[in-house]
């Protein structure tokens, strides 16, 4: 085997194991080698019917399955690329929608080894919409977020995930600067609600795509 090899082995090992713990939490899991068989498994996920909810995700953006289902015909609801140019108002308006999609995609900022899943959220639709709302909650997850505790889950949410959403979309925090998290409590902070999710309740309703190359912040 050459070291390739032993990574993937390696990975693959783990994410077996994750799979049966999030089996336990209720949640449908599977471990998809490479970025091509995890776009395969999320699209073959998604209901053939109904509204679909692209919330904020690069993950998903990177694998291509949100710019696949702009041009799909499907009838979604994608605040990325509808809010532009309306009101606060308006675009609150918008992002409610997707609590009445049929289905939901987005990825997670963490995951620990015991499969929990960790988000920060800056308005809170993305999290809102994977507790309650869509009929199916669909996400995908690189290994390389996978976390060995739920400290070190919350502190790669923190330090990683967040200073590199705050770069990405030009945020005036002090994140942007360092590249680590301050705490900032500042009214431009896109870090306003801290989720962690235990379990899928109804069960099999949070299915789990993880991917074993490294996808997202
Ligand atoms: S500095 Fe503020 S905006 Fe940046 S990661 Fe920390 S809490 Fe979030």
């Amino acid at each position: 085997m050459n070291d390739k090899e032993i990574r993937a082995w390696q990975l693959e090992c783990q994410a077996k194991d994750l799979i049966k713990k999030m089996e336990k939490r209720g949640f449908n899991a599977v471990y998809t080698p490479t970025a091509e068989e995890a776009k395969t498994a999320v699209l073959g996920l998604l209901p053939t019917e109904g509204v679909i909810a692209l919330l904020g995700s690069q993950t998903m953006n990177q694998l291509g399955v949100y710019a696949d289902l702009r041009t799909s015909g499907r009838e979604l609801v994608d605040h990325a690329t509808q809010t532009k140019g309306l009101t606060p108002e308006e675009a609150h308006n918008y992002r409610r929608r997707a609590f009445t999609a049929e289905a939901m995609l987005a990825s997670a900022n963490a995951v620990d080894a015991d499969g929990r899943l960790y988000n920060i959220d800056g308005v809170g639709n993305r999290v809102a919409s994977m507790i309650y709302g869509p009929n199916k909650v669909v996400l995908a997850i690189g290994m390389n977020k996978l976390a060995p505790t739920p400290e070190e889950a919350w502190r790669r949410a923190r330090n990683t995930a967040s200073p590199m959403n705050n770069k990405r979309i030009d945020k005036p925090n002090p994140c942007v600067k360092s590249g680590r998290c301050h705490d900032c409590q500042l009214p431009s902070s896109i870090c306003n609600y801290f989720t962690t999710i235990d379990r899928s309740l109804p069960e099999g309703r949070i299915n789990v795509v993880l991917i074993g190359e490294e996808f997202g912040y």
